[in-house]
């Protein structure tokens, strides 16, 4: 019993502390105690975690690190993000990893619509998977945010791991780090305290969750893919063109001859076929503009960053100019286009539509089956 129970309160969330129960919430060891500030365990870990997770790898250092897993005995937990599927799959996992199991993590299923079909869902997941050659154990869908899925990870991480540590990896932005909040909180020995260590002959850093069996769960750093729109995006834009919520599709029937402006970061031109309806699966900060595709480059060049934001003009100049990718929905196929990190088009009719996105120059435009 804490004598002045009454009074404490932890500084982090507030939650009354007790010494008795370390699963209950406000648990504090009595080490603790004497530390500035008064936090749980919980929020120690939190503060501390995100202190050290913050660290970021382009593609060489990234491909070297996981390269050094390849002689470990691992399970690799790799997280993708529904809501960018193509743009954050790693390429090329499997061959840098070795023989080790990889569990597919797909996270921000919050972001789908409430009706959305699971099934169908994992089993597209599973069919681009094969697609890109990566081989995995299972795939989970998952919200990190929302706590979803977690029923089914951590026995599968038992499951698969067998004795094996936990390596976690996955592109900035796919939620890793809120994911591993989740799992510091559910997983983690509570008489643990988070490490950080090096892979050696280099300055990576590791975040360790120790887990019971003396194993670890190891986060390791994000890799920034510039081909994701969020990427060359300054980071105060990530709030309006990553949804926060489940996105509202949003239906336009067009003529051909028009085109869709998503914000001053991307364009959709529906160049010739019959008049057709198409669905934007975009955050609901990302303004959508119609306009005839004869006015679309005069459009541009007057409203940029006023009527068509986000981004504001200084930040629009400062993206890399536009390549057009030209895309034939064919005649009784079924068409999505994702542009990495913004979001996805659904070609509704199956009657074949000539269309043609621009992107800035590196930005991932990929054609796919439809998601939903
Ligand atoms: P990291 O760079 O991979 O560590 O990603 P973060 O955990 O920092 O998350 C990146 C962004 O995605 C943040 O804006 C998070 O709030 C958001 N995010 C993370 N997990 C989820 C989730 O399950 N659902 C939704 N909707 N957003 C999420």
């Amino acid at each position: 019993m804490l004598e002045t129970e009454e009074k404490l309160h932890c500084e982090g969330c507030g939650a009354h502390l007790q010494m008795e129960d370390p699963n209950a919430i406000g648990y504090i060891p009595e080490s603790a105690l004497a530390k500035v500030p008064i936090i749980c365990q919980r929020c120690f870990r939190i503060k501390h975690y995100n202190e050290m997770s913050s660290v970021t790898l382009n593609q060489d250092d990234f491909l070297h690190m996981l390269g050094s897993i390849a002689s470990k005995k691992a399970l690799v937990i790799h997280i993708v993000d529904v809501f960018d599927f193509e743009g954050s799959l790693i390429g090329g996992l499997q061959r840098f990893i070795g023989n080790n199991p990889v569990l597919l993590v797909v996270n921000k299923i919050d972001l789908l619509p409430k009706v959305s079909n699971w099934n169908r869902i994992r089993n597209w997941v599973q069919k681009q998977v094969k697609e890109n050659g990566l081989k995995v154990v299972e795939t989970i869908l998952v919200s990190a945010r929302k706590n979803q899925g977690f029923d089914r990870l951590l026995p599968a991480v038992d499951e698969f791991r067998q004795g094996r540590d936990v390596y976690v990896v996955g592109a900035t932005n796919v939620g890793k780090s809120t994911l591993i909040n989740r799992l510091i909180h559910d997983y983690s020995d509570l008489e643990a305290e988070l490490t950080v260590s090096q892979y050696p002959g280099t300055t990576l850093d590791l975040v360790e969750i120790p887990l019971e069996d003396g194993r670890s769960i190891i986060d390791t750093p994000g890799i920034v893919y510039r081909h994701r729109m969020t990427e060359l995006l300054p980071k105060r834009y990530i709030k309006s063109v990553l949804p926060d919520k489940a996105m509202k599709p949003m239906v336009y029937q067009l003529n051909e001859g028009q085109t869709l402006f998503f914000g001053a970061m991307a364009r959709f031109d529906f160049i010739k076929g019959d008049r057709q309806s198409f669905t934007c699966y975009m955050s609901g900060g990302v303004n959508i503009h119609r306009t005839k595709l004869e006015r679309a480059d005069e459009l541009f060049a007057e409203h940029k960053g006023e009527l068509l934001t986000p981004p504001v003009l200084e930040d629009v100049e400062a993206l890399p100019e536009w390549t057009k990718h030209p895309i034939r929905a064919k005649q009784g196929a079924e068409t999505e286009i994702l542009i990495s990190g913004l979001g996805w088009i659904t070609v509704n009719s199956t009657v074949g539509a000539d269309l043609v996105i621009h992107a800035p120059k590196g930005v991932k435009v990929a054609v796919r089956s439809p998601l939903l």
